[in-house]
């Protein structure tokens, strides 16, 4: 039987699907990337990559032409807490066209099964005020109280889904990522999130020197090495479940915790310098994975200070050789979504 599929992978420029075009080539299939830029850090896996801006309904019908198997819907106008909560009309608009588009091209090009890449961003705000917070399950997106912009253009995003295969009978598949991390991610620029702006900050700082964290440290999250969520996409893509469906790990962690392991693994002593004023979103955020371990009989396993290495020794060798920071003393910051 010839197992080879041909994919659409959006967003193959960014992080997860940098890396998810990676693996579904060392799997042997046929992979189209589209982005509006080419991967940072190396060159794409793809055997063809586009330049496509999918705000624009065009470009979505050219980048599901030709007969494509699988699409997983990646792109996104994304980034950390202060990007999240400084943009929300920008990242909302072109979201929703993104989306909106890609599903109807997808439909009309005759695409068999479409993934979105949903967040744990959709959950209700006023079920995430504890640090030491229940772990999100599935339903706890409703009553709908997402996160201002981001949260509320992705869950619509998954009704939308939800509205393809009960109107179309088109194949949808939805998952909501909790912090993704790993090495070749955004690590500067605005649009970082925790593990790589600490990775970076941390790289950066005297033995001895100064961190700054926003606010006092105390909120939880849960982290998910990038070499488990792509395994979890492929899983999830696989699987006859259309309802959205976490994709974490439930190790949770303080803010505080994350650079002490951090500043750990670079053998340095820092000091944190808590900014009560900078953008620190909910309290607390963990990922309930009973579903995800009834739907798959898997979960992420990847320990946080395992993938945390790996991620904090490419961001290191990255800073290193950037004429960026040849004369940086410290200036750091820490952001969690
Ligand atoms: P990323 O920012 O690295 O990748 C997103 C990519 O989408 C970027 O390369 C960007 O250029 C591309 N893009 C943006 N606008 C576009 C447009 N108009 N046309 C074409 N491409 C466009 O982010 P990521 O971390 O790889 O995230 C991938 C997906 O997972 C996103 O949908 C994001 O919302 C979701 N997600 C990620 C996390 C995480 O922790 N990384 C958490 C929750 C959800």
């Amino acid at each position: 039987m010839n197992t080879r599929k041909r994919i659409l992978v959006t967003g193959a420029g960014g992080f997860i699907g940098h890396h998810l075009v990676g693996r579904l080539k060392a799997d042997g299939h046929w992979v189209r990337g589209v982005d509006i830029k080419y991967p940072e850090y190396e060159a794409s896996a793809a055997d063809q990559f586009e330049i496509l801006d999918l705000r624009k309904a065009d470009n979505c019908l050219l980048a599901t032409r030709g007969g494509i198997d699988e699409v997983y819907n990646l792109a996104a106008d994304m980034g950390g807490i202060g990007y999240i909560t400084a943009f929300h009309a920008d990242i909302s608009r072109n979201n929703i066209l993104i989306n909106a588009q890609m599903l109807e091209a997808a439909r009309q090009n005759e695409v068999k099964r479409f993934l979105f890449s949903s967040s744990a961003c959709v959950y209700a705000q006023s079920k995430q005020k504890n640090p030491e917070v229940t772990p999100l399950c599935e339903a706890d997106a409703f009553p709908a109280d997402p996160e201002p912009g981001y949260g509320w253009e992705k869950l619509f995003a998954e009704e939308l889904c939800r509205y393809y295969f009960k109107d179309y009978g088109f194949e949808t598949r939805i998952v909501r990522f909790h912090n993704v991390y790993g090495p070749l991610g955004t690590y500067d620029g605005g649009k970082e999130k925790a593990p790589a702006a600490i990775s970076r900050k941390v790289a950066l700082a005297q033995n001895g020197g100064q961190i700054e964290v926003w606010g006092d440290g105390e909120q939880t999250r849960s982290f998910m090495y990038v070499d488990d969520c792509v395994e979890g996409l492929i899983r999830i893509m696989a699987s006859d479940c259309r309802d959205a469906l976490n994709l974490g790990t439930d190790e949770l962690v303080t803010i505080n915790g994350l650079v002490d392991m951090i500043a750990k693994i670079a053998d340095k002593k820092l000091n944190k310098v808590h900014n009560l004023s900078g953008p620190q979103g909910v309290r607390g955020r963990n990922s309930d994975n009973s579903m995800l371990r009834r739907v798959l009989g898997w979960e992420p396993s990847i320990r946080l200070e395992q993938g945390l290495a790996v991620t904090y020794r490419w961001i290191e060798s990255e800073v290193r050789k950037s004429p960026k920071y040849a004369s940086a003393a410290s200036p750091v910051l820490a952001e969690v979504r």
